[in-house]
């Protein structure tokens, strides 16, 4: 039986990126646990999506349980315009340590709001310096930043329909991205033509480190990274790395930038930091950006939201770093990576598939014609599992707890609905 609050729902309230006229089914979770989502008509799926990549410690997770009600017990929340809290300094100590080459930072509420953080920093600290001109954004095509404006500006052009705000939306420059992971040396000639004839006017160059995700969970190799970061000092660009979807652990390094060697000049930290609990974000600079955005006299960096730094979030976000740095994840992401690399490896042969590709604890098997997404989710749901397939892309991106016999339901799946679509 349906419940009534189900169908209201449905009438009235929006999904991402979805018509309030033809919307698609969503399925009522009551609980999650471990890493299985339990449904209200009592059927259990293992999350394959880890709640769009956030919930590496799966759910219901003692440690972050307890956290949780203890901060409750102090307080849940306090405004930090002239307050402060230990949860954010005992935060801002952990993210600190473990991105070294970064001096400050700044707490907000989420990817999107840390992306635009990070595009003010970058235009103030040249503002600051008198080089007012660069004030504009380089990036690769085929990311993904957020949703909020700044944000969209610097997402795919065609997949992010800059199209809808033309006019509104800022214009930046876009190179081609690298077509695929394997280091070929031209790859870098698009950026560098572009960084080249622009760097006049460039602030930054923003992207997403080794893994473009949400614009087409498309890998690039470390040597592309390199050579970006060369050629930003070159033409005296800063570099912003969006380490949202790949950092803490997803890649098989805590952020994906260290296996390139590469230090960013400001960093976005978001989605997993809280082991997926609440939303919270941060952006994260060099003493050099922020020494650069108070230089002349004074200057303040203009961002404020009410809910930065909430303690409950912040604290946390801390136990889930510390129940993350205790366990052996660099063991677990290797192992998810070798068996997502070896089960979904016969959809290759499969007529319908363009690519599979692992990296990490990512796994993608790329079909050469868009899925329709509510029968593959029917078909996913009704085999246990639960993803959310975009565009062409069928995916998986579990929580780092998810056992060998778990994984092994989630990859079979995948395999079934490429069966199913070759015939
Ligand atoms: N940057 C990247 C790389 C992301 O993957 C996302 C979210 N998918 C964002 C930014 C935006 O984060 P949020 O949805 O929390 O605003």
């Amino acid at each position: 039986m349906q419940a009534d609050w189900l169908e209201f729902e449905r009438r009235h309230v929006w999904h991402p990126y979805a018509s309030m006229q033809k919307p698609l089914p969503a399925y009522a979770v009551s609980r999650a646990e471990g890493v299985y989502l339990e449904f209200c008509d009592g059927r259990r799926v293992i999350d394959g999506m880890s709640s769009w990549w956030c919930a590496i410690h799966g759910y219901n997770v003692p440690e972050l349980n307890a956290a949780a009600h203890a901060q409750l017990e102090k307080m849940s929340h306090v405004m930090f315009g002239g307050l402060t809290h230990e949860p954010a300094a005992n935060l801002a100590k952990m993210l600190l340590q473990l991105l070294p080459h970064q001096q400050h930072l700044f707490f907000c509420d989420s990817g999107s709001v840390a992306v635009e953080v990070a595009m003010k920093m970058a235009l103030q600290y040249w503002q600051a310096k008198g080089v007012a001109r660069k004030r504009r954004l380089l990036t690769l095509r085929g990311g993904y930043h957020g949703d909020t404006f700044g944000a969209m500006s610097v997402c795919d052009p065609v997949s992010g329909m800059h199209h809808l705000y033309q006019g509104v939306l800022a214009t930046q420059y876009f190179a081609d991205a690298p077509d695929g992971s394997d280091w070929h040396p031209s790859q870098i000639d698009a950026f560098e033509s572009e960084i080249r004839m622009h760097h006049d006017a460039i602030a930054a160059v923003i992207l997403e480190p080794l893994v473009q995700g949400a614009g087409g969970m498309r890998f690039y190799a470390k040597e592309y990274l390199q050579a970006v970061r060369q050629l930003c000092d070159r033409y005296d660009v800063l570099l912003i790395a969006d380490e949202i979807a790949t950092g803490f652990g997803r890649t098989g390094t805590m952020f994906a930038c260290e296996q390139a060697e590469v230090a960013a000049d400001i960093t976005c930290v978001g989605k997993a930091l809280t082991g997926g609990y609440m939303s919270l974000a941060a952006t994260l600079c060099s003493a050099e950006v922020s020494d650069g955005i108070h230089a002349g006299g004074g200057g303040v960096l203009m961002h404020g939201p009410t809910f930065m730094a909430n303690p409950l979030a912040c604290r946390v976000a801390q136990a889930s770093l510390e129940l993350l740095l205790a366990s052996p994840w660099q063991q677990r992401v290797a192992a998810i990576a070798a068996q997502l690399a070896q089960q979904l490896a016969p959809c290759r042969a499969s007529t319908v598939v363009a690519d599979v590709r692992v990296k990490g604890a990512i796994g993608v098997v790329e079909m050469k014609q868009p899925l329709d997404v509510a029968a593959v989710q029917a078909q996913l749901v009704s085999r246990g599992v639960w993803l959310r397939p975009f565009g062409r892309l069928l995916y998986t991106m579990p929580p780092f707890v998810i056992s060998a016999a778990e994984l092994t339901k989630v990859t079979a799946a995948m395999c079934d609905v490429v069966a199913s679509i070759d015939g």
